[in-house]
């Protein structure tokens, strides 16, 4: 089958299954397309809440289902592909979480969405890009261990001075990517062009930015701003897809060094298919870990 008779059979049997699709930003432009609801991990939880359909697919990376699943654990989570896993989760493997626990026990464990279940049911409190500063900041105790991404653990640093946080050594291996040479070249093309970036990049691309911002917070940095054209979006391609839909009458570029998520891209639409066909691959959390992880999450949308 072509896309769009993929597209049209993955639309009927979302119908005939009463299934409800839930995509991430840097989806596939025609995974977004069949997606009831479109957004960043925030978003996804927050959303998932929300779904009334028993039958879920999540269309995105492994963590992120597990959320959907954490969250919702009545209702039956798929994921198109098993090994859509994130990096950048993989960089804090539960054991090494635990001995840090043992090795900091006066400090507040914080870790961004993009972790393990596990990991998740193993720390004080979750965040997100979008709120991690505000997190940070609330929770109790002045020594934070900030895991797993250190490019955002410094973007917190930064604005949350008060307190002393220790970093953990990981990073995206996408936004890691992110090239100032591609960035300058593309901004002397669009000398008008505001410079988005996403916080998992490095500091000295951070530093170029006129807004740093998660994915969704870029939807609201573009409503901020009515009298700009265009922007250059630092992230993965897949929002800059996602922006153009939701601005039609905006310009949204990619720096010359295209930024590309292999694992968020393993996510195809023939997969979508045989996925909602036969109701694969389910995604479970144990429920002990489950609870622990609830309470992580839970923290952190109060
Ligand atoms: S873009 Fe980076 S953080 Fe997001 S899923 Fe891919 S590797 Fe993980």
């Amino acid at each position: 089958m072509n896309i769009p008779e993929l597209q049209k059979a993955i639309l009927q049997l979302k119908k005939e299954k009463n299934a409800y699709i839930l995509a991430h930003n840097y989806q596939l432009p025609e995974i977004q397309d069949v997606a009831d609801h479109v957004a960043d991990s925030l978003g996804m939880a927050r959303h998932a809440l929300t779904i009334k359909e028993d039958l879920v697919v999540v269309c995105g990376v492994y963590f992120m289902a597990e959320t959907v699943s954490i969250l919702n654990p009545e209702k039956r989570i798929l994921i198109p592909d098993t090994n859509a896993g994130c990096p950048l989760a993989n960089f804090a493997p539960i054991e090494e979480v635990r001995r840090w626990r043992q090795h900091y026990p006066d400090h507040t464990f914080v870790a961004y969405v993009n972790s393990s279940a596990k990991v998740k049911a193993e720390v004080d409190i979750c965040c997100t890009s979008a709120n991690a500063v505000d997190i940070v900041r609330r929770v109790e105790g002045d020594k934070i261990v900030f895991l797993p991404d250190k490019n955002l653990g410094r973007y917190v640093q930064k604005r949350v001075p008060e307190k002393e946080i220790v970093l953990w050594p990981g990073f995206c291996v996408v936004h890691e990517t992110a090239d100032i040479e591609a960035i300058v070249k593309t901004k002397e093309l669009h000398p008008d062009a505001l410079v988005v970036v996403h916080p998992e990049c490095p500091e000295e691309i951070q530093e170029m930015a006129d807004g740093i911002c998660s994915t969704g917070q870029m939807i609201q940095f573009v409503e901020n701003h009515p009298e700009t054209k265009e922007f250059i979006i630092v992230t993965e391609w897949g929002m800059v897809y996602a922006l153009q839909k939701r601005f039609p009458d905006r310009v949204f570029i990619e720096p010359s060094h295209r930024m590309e998520c292999k694992n968020m891209k393993r996510i195809t639409l023939a997969k979508l298919y045989d996925s909602l066909k036969e109701e694969k691959f389910v995604v479970k959390v144990d429920e002990q870990i489950r609870q622990k992880a609830y309470k992580s999450i839970e923290k952190m949308l109060a």
